[in-house]
């Protein structure tokens, strides 16, 4: 039977604990398949057959929690539910009076009468009552579905106190649990609200003109080709193209970059993107839905559910964590008293002690909350990463391999020579060209295209057909009742038109550091270009500090040697690859992979060299906020030309791993010392589980550290 999807929100999904006991109510039904987790956007997808959503929301709801199913698209999306702020939920409220109560207990139980007396009973329990109610209810469903989990084990803390007669301590320990469990519920919110604050600059009404008025229309009712007006200093609410007026652009929210950018006539512009002083007309290309701006915020969403590989490491450490634990307070409760004579009582509560350090929500919260604010720094920057794994692997990678055209040279290379070789015009040798390239996605092609738009004020009408792109190569199409192709040396080579002469000039082009273009017939030559391709600016820069992290660094094109030699030499890069297809580019990377013994990434775009940003370890797309193929191709968004963003992005994944490590050692190191102290019959249950929430506390505010700017 044929299986769909399905996403639930789970509100009370805050603790992997959780995740645990859903996996074990789900895992035998029939017509259920993969269960995919996402604790920082509390959702749980189900692959499942049609018709058993019903019984999946009944089954989360046997093991006390709620699963409200998320619209598909086609369907009304049901009524948020409206979250109370924090100090007005139930929850918040009865863990403050459990708090109070227990406090209360503490300090009256210093008095002469002592912790036997009558009020301290009774707040003691109260604090009980009132502070262990969801911790009972969760271990309740802990031991139905026979998953050990931290509820089950600090219930059964405060039951052996309560019958070891510390009634003090069993309401301070639940109370103070309440709040850790609070904390950490709230520290995830944070995370989460990190993601959506991503979106929030868009605005929610646009400014569209109709019959040649402007109306103030809601985003979702704009529809394409459209046109909106933006006034100086608005913030646009939709992507288009410009189609009237000129401006300057501050795009920040997209590519990090706060400096204003040029717009024109056919510029792109993004939703979330701040006007500068001029007034602009243009045409909406994408829906609210689809803008770029909520398409990273739903890619960043999307990636905190790809697990990197220290929360997988962390996860399954916890699996054996908790048991393990517990397994050793059993026989610390059991064995001195039996083997060595000592007393009950003192190891009944020395294994109580050992209870409440089983508790592993801190490591295995702050590896996610530390991603997700990893993922969501990087989107701050204009590098859209697409999944934990992905931006821990950044640190590992040994070699950047850069392709040429359009990433270490600028994205925009201009046209400086037009050559004819039979007899034809400057300019309709261009037109020839133009025509074909029209329809390429190349840079190159871009260049050629642009100089007949200025040399023609886009006067002659362009007409190609059948198009045909010859990855590594060039173009071919029909213009003008012949089939012109227009392409590199080799192309020429391999339609066997090139000739002695039309080397001399090719190489006294590239000598010049020129990318060559010859423009032919199936029979002959007809002419050449020439194309300046100069390294961007931040080329230089960003060699430089990518060298001085010991990456060894590469470059891989299908331009030829001596044009490649001019860009590669005064950026110090030796390692070069020139006249490569784009299938060779893969064959290259294996042998850099192979000789440096480590993973390799890949700087391109996403159009021509697709196939071998999927073969590198990391694949990075430059300026891709442009480009929807480039946006899904990308292990590694750059969202636009800067290519600093590439140090940035692995100075991220250092920063994420360093301060997981952190955590775990922080996290582990706590729980060490108490093992120790609780064996020496030195610690008091009430520090265990102080100890905890500091843990909690300090580990899940280490990983909220990348939220700062
Ligand atoms: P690179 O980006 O490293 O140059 P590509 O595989 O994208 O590598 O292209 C290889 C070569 O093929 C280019 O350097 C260029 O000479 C030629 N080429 C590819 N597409 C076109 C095109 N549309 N027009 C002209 N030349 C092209
Ligand atoms: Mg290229």
């Amino acid at each position: 039977m044929e299986m769909i999807e399905t996403r639930f929100r789970i509100e009370q999904m805050d603790c992997p604990t959780e995740e645990r006991i859903i996996r074990a109510a789900l895992g035998g039904m029939e017509g259920v398949g993969d269960l995919e987790f996402n604790l920082i956007a509390r959702t749980l997808t189900v692959r499942h057959e049609p018709g058993r959503r019903e019984a999946i929301v009944r089954k989360i709801g046997g093991v006390g929690m709620s699963a409200v199913p998320e619209p598909g698209p086609d369907e009304l999306p049901v009524l948020q539910v409206i979250q109370p702020s924090f100090w007005r939920k139930p929850v918040t409220i009865t863990t403050a009076i459990a708090l109070i109560c227990a406090f209360a207990a503490e300090v009256l139980s210093w008095l002469p009468t002592g912790e036997g007396s009558v009020p301290v009973l009774v707040l003691a329990a109260l604090a009980i009552v009132i502070g262990g109610y969801h911790t009972a209810t969760k271990a309740w469903h802990s031991l139905r579905t026979l998953t050990l989990n931290i509820h089950f084990l600090m219930i059964l803390a405060v039951a052996g106190a309560v019958v070891l007669q510390h009634w003090t301590e069993a309401g301070m320990v639940i109370a103070l649990f309440a709040i850790a469990e609070l904390v950490e519920a709230q520290s995830l919110a944070r995370a989460r609200r990190a993601i959506h604050s991503l979106m929030e600059t868009t605005p929610t009404h646009a400014t569209v003109m109709r019959h040649g008025e402007p109306h103030a229309v809601p985003v979702e009712g704009v529809a394409l080709g459209e046109i909106v007006r933006i006034k100086p200093g608005e913030r646009l609410p939709l992507d288009g193209t410009v189609n009237a007026g000129s401006s300057s652009v501050n795009q920040a929210p997209i590519t990090g970059e706060a400096m204003p950018v040029p717009k024109g006539l056919g510029d792109a512009v993004f939703a979330g993107s701040i006007n500068g002083s001029g007034t602009i007309d243009y045409e909406v290309t994408h829906t609210a839905a689809e803008s770029t701006i909520n398409r990273i915020a739903d890619m960043v969403e999307q990636a905190t559910t790809n697990r990197g590989r220290t929360e997988r490491f962390v996860d399954r450490f916890a699996r054996y964590y908790t048991p393990s634990v517990f397994g050793m307070a059993v026989a610390v409760a059991i064995l001195p008293p039996l083997l060595a004579g000592a007393d009950w009582s003192t190891w009944a509560y020395n294994a109580l002690v050992l209870l409440v350090i089983g508790c592993p929500c801190a490591l295995v919260l702050s590896t996610p909350v530390t991603i997700v604010s990893g993922l969501a720094n990087a989107a701050r920057h204009g590098i859209l990463v697409k999944g934990g794994e992905i931006l821990e692997r950044g640190r590992d990678l040994r070699a950047i391999a850069f392709d040429k055209t359009g990433t270490l040279t600028e994205a925009r290379p201009r046209v400086t020579d037009v050559l004819p070789m039979s007899d034809i015009a400057p300019d309709h040798l261009l037109h020839l060209a133009a025509a074909v390239e029209a329809r390429s996605e190349h840079p190159i092609a871009h260049a050629i295209v642009v100089e007949h738009a200025v040399r023609h004020e886009g006067e002659r009408e362009i007409a190609v057909a059948d198009f045909e792109a010859l990855p590594g190569r060039g173009a071919r199409g029909l213009v003008e009742g012949i089939t012109v192709f227009v392409g590199n040396h080799r192309l020429a080579h391999d339609l066997d038109v090139c000739s002695p002469l039309v080397e001399e000039h090719l190489h006294a082009l590239e000598r010049q550091g020129k990318t060559t273009v010859v423009v032919m017939t199936e029979e002959n030559v007809i002419g050449l270009l020439g194309v300046a391709d100069a390294a961007r600016a931040s080329s230089g820069d960003a060699v430089r500090q990518l060298r001085a992290m010991g990456l060894h660094l590469a470059i891989l094109t299908g331009d030829n040697a001596i044009t490649t030699a001019s860009i590669a030499d005064p950026l110090g890069i030796d390692d070069v690859h020139a006249d490569l297809l784009p299938a060779d580019k893969i064959s290259v990377l294996r042998a850099i992979d192979e000789r440096l013994g480590g993973p390799v990434g890949m700087v391109g775009e996403g159009v021509n060299d697709a196939p071998a940003l999927a073969h590198a370890s990391v694949g990075f797309v430059m300026g891709a906020a442009g480009s929807d193929v480039a946006l899904e191709a990308a292990d590694v968004a750059l969202m636009d030309d800067d290519l600093l963003k590439l140090p940035t992005f692995l100075r991220l994944s250092h920063q994420v791993i360093a301060i997981m490590k952190q955590n775990i050692w922080i996290a582990l190191g706590l729980k060490a010392v108490f093992f120790v102290l609780a064996m020496f019959g030195e610690a008091t249950l009430w520090m265990a589980v102080f100890a905890d929430m500091g843990a909690s506390l300090i580990v899940v505010g280490n990983g909220l550290r990348m939220l700062r700017k």
